[in-house]
């Protein structure tokens, strides 16, 4: 070899440590990766190989031959009696990499070719962080991290926090038990809790892993039980000797069965596998589900079944020899940002889409993510062009986590080179956002092409001018077809056009035709509510109705005059002004006059007598004959106001079957309770 590749490959194990103790100091210790975990890999394995070339260059601090990070000392420390070590990866995704690890499990236990197959557990490897806990005569007296194997962190108080970790254990469980597994969080409540963050314009979490990793390292354990974490068990740690009444198991799989039945949540996916082949079968089989499980997994585990077999084959360094996590591909890699496109969703929002040279992450190739809004994009401060880690998991859509830090010297201020248009891509209508408000949106709600769905299905549903049996599937038919462009040719759909969707019978067709003839004499609060202006529900447009009396006078009404209006606010006014101050909307809404959608004129709640003027009523159980907002409208109409809940000040309670606890309230603080016939009666005086 060549003198000068000598020293630049003794260089490079040395940049190669020094770049991997930072990334892993990172992760373990600060919570905070930098680089994917496919880099780390990557690096870790170069490291290996050119130390498994100059075994002289092996230094005892090499993180090759450490586990973890060491622990913080803000929390108490632990110390491990039975180690928490690693296990060896097999990056090789491909069923080779199960085939290898067989072959080398053989090898160590001198097996021939006509032994029988080995027996493994295979299991999911969870994304989490490892935990052990410590019961003492079955209650749990510690919680403690892995830290760097040997010495972990006291994080007791936060995971009592979990609910899925039993505090105490059946009686007749071994004086000493350490249970050893993962604790995650499932990607339901990590997208939960980031959308909350969005929400409120707050630092998001870069994936589930890192989240629980977070919580779990709180100091604050009040935090930590609001950060929704769960619990697997896999191992044990230092049990009871069977010798001193402990438990004597012979495998794996008893071990972990055992678990369970003391109240430890297993994954139902552990199963037995023979050999490679179905090492490789489980490896595909989950490999294919992984997606639709609702926690992330970064791979599968197999283990030597038999714990007999399991000692013999004993440990190297860091990681037992009876073990292996055979990986899937990544679900975050690094990629460039080629570009920003803007996206406009069914309800109007704008979402900035990044643009990505085709990258290869979590099973399928993605070359567009989403930045979700401008402020998250600016917090994050991604740039066009820049190098940007992506992540892809279940069937959460891919989304850009933040760009690759660079280091101190290359970094400049941040400028950003995106902006949000001014008006929607699609439509040409201006784009808005309320001052509170992390979102922009479009407000051409009727006229956007991208909004036609949700906009057509908001004006027929029941509580607007319901067309009865237009559904989400039909609408969904009728403008992919293009058969619908805009709101008013819902009306000028006939029996043939409708008839020729695909299983459409003659007679359905019929009757969406009839419902929209029905439909067309409807009222004024329904009309505008159906809408869709951001902000006026149906209580704000019975408001708006009452104070202005005709559509004209509200769709002319200036924002000072609208404050005018009850519950009327001024990002309510903004948005009633801006929705009508779109040439196309106030367009639609003539073209729906023009064809024959009317409603009497005037306030239909100011004309005939107010039985029940002044009066709280509350609804509850099941009415015979009256629906809840047939009920609902009567009593409107009559002057009365319906509310959610029973106090001193409710008139009446009015009670169908099935009342619940409203019913029970209302004996208890008096309220005359009326049935249908009770409250039809109070509507109609006279009779
Ligand atoms: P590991 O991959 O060596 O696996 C051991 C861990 O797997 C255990 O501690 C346990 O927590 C977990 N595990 C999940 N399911 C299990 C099961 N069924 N049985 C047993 N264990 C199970 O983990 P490691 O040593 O913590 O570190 C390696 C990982 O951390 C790699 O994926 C690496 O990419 C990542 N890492 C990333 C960075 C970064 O900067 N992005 C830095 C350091 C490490």
């Amino acid at each position: 070899m060549a003198t000068g590749d000598f020293i630049s490959d003794q260089a490079r194990v040395e940049v190669l440590r020094s770049q991997l103790h930072r990334y892993a100091h990172q992760y373990y210790v600060l919570d905070a990766p930098e680089v994917p975990d496919a880099v780390y890999d990557q690096l870790f394995q170069e490291l290996q190989a050119l130390e498994a070339q100059y075994p002289e260059w092996q230094s005892p601090d090499s993180p090759t031959l450490r586990v973890g990070g060491k622990p913080l000392d803000v929390f108490a420390t632990v110390r491990h009696v039975v180690p928490m070590l690693s296990i060896r990866t097999e990056t090789d995704t491909e069923s080779t990499g199960a085939e290898a690890f067989d072959a080398r499990v053989r090898k160590e236990l001198e097996l021939t070719e006509t032994s029988p197959a080995v027996e493994y557990v295979a299991e999911l490897k969870f994304d989490g962080l490892a935990m052990s806990l410590r019961y003492e005569h079955g209650v749990l007296v510690q919680a403690a991290t892995r830290g760097d194997g040997e010495y972990g962190e006291d994080v007791t108080q936060n995971i009592r926090t979990i609910k899925q970790i039993p505090l105490r254990l059946p009686e007749g469980v071994p004086a000493v038990l350490e249970v050893r597994g993962e604790v995650y969080m499932r990607r339901d409540a990590f997208e939960a809790m980031n959308e909350k963050q969005r929400e409120k314009g707050e630092k998001t979490f870069v994936n589930p892993r890192n989240a629980a990793a977070g919580a779990v390292r709180q100091l604050d354990p009040g935090i930590a039980a609001q950060r929704p974490l769960s619990f697997f068990a896999y191992g044990l740690g230092e049990v009871t000797p069977a010798d001193q009444g402990g438990p004597a198991f012979a495998t794996h799989y008893a071990m972990l069965q055992t678990l369970k039945s003391w109240g430890f949540p297993v994954a139902a996916q552990v199963d037995i596998a023979r050999g490679a082949p179905e090492l490789i079968a489980y490896h595909q089989r989950m490999g294919a589900s992984r997606d639709q499980l609702p926690f992330d997994i970064d791979g599968v585990v197999y283990k030597v079944n038999s714990l007999a077999l399991q000692q013999r084959l004993g440990f190297v360094t860091r990681e037992p020899r009876w073990a292996v996590a055979h990986k899937y591909p990544a679900q975050e890699q690094v990629t460039q940002m080629l570009g920003i496109d803007v996206q406009v969703g069914r309800t109007g929002k704008l979402t900035p889409v990044a643009r990505l040279n085709p990258v290869f992450v979590g099973g399928t190739t993605v070359s567009n993510a989403t930045l979700h809004n401008l402020f998250e994009l600016r917090r994050k401060q991604v740039r066009v062009c820049d190098q940007v880690i992506v992540r892809r998991a279940g069937d959460v859509i891919p989304e850009v986590v933040s760009r690759v830090a660079e280091t101190a010297v290359t970094r400049e201020p941040y400028v950003p080179n995106f902006r949000m248009p001014r008006n929607c891509p699609i439509c040409g209508s201006a784009v808005v956002r309320e001052k509170s408000e992390m979102n922009h949106r479009c407000s051409g709600g009727l006229f956007c092409s991208a909004q036609r769905k949700q906009a057509i299905l908001h004006f027929a549903q029941r509580r607007a001018v319901e067309v009865e049996g237009l559904g989400d599937k039909l609408v969904e038919q009728l403008v992919d077809a293009n058969v619908i462009r805009t709101l008013p040719d819902l009306y000028k759909l006939g029996l043939t056009a409708l008839a020729a969707l695909d299983r459409m019978a003659e007679k359905s067709a019929q009757n969406i035709v009839d419902a929209l003839e029905k439909s067309k004499q409807t009222t004024l609060p329904r009309f505008l509510f159906g809408l869709g202006i951001r902000h006026v529900g149906e209580a704000t447009a019975k408001e708006l109705v009452r104070h202005f009396g005709t559509l004209d006078a509200i769709m002319d009404a200036p924002e000072d005059a609208l404050l005018g209006v009850n519950d009327v606010g001024p990002i309510v006014a903004k948005s009633i002004r801006t929705f009508f101050d779109q040439p196309h909307n106030h367009e639609v809404v003539e073209q729906l006059r023009a064809c024959g959608v009317t409603w009497p004129e005037g306030d239909p709640s100011s004309s005939g007598p107010k039985p029940l003027a002044g009066q709280t009523l509350v609804l509850t159980g099941t009415l015979p004959t009256l629906g809840r907002d047939a009920a609902k409208d009567l009593i409107e109409a009559a002057g009365g106001k319906v509310s959610g809940s029973v106090s001193k000040k409710t008139h009446y309670v009015v009670a169908g079957t099935e009342a619940g606890s409203k019913l029970d309230k209302a004996r208890e603080l008096g309220v005359t309770v009326l049935d249908e016939a009770g409250l039809l009666a109070l509507l109609k005086p006279e009779i």
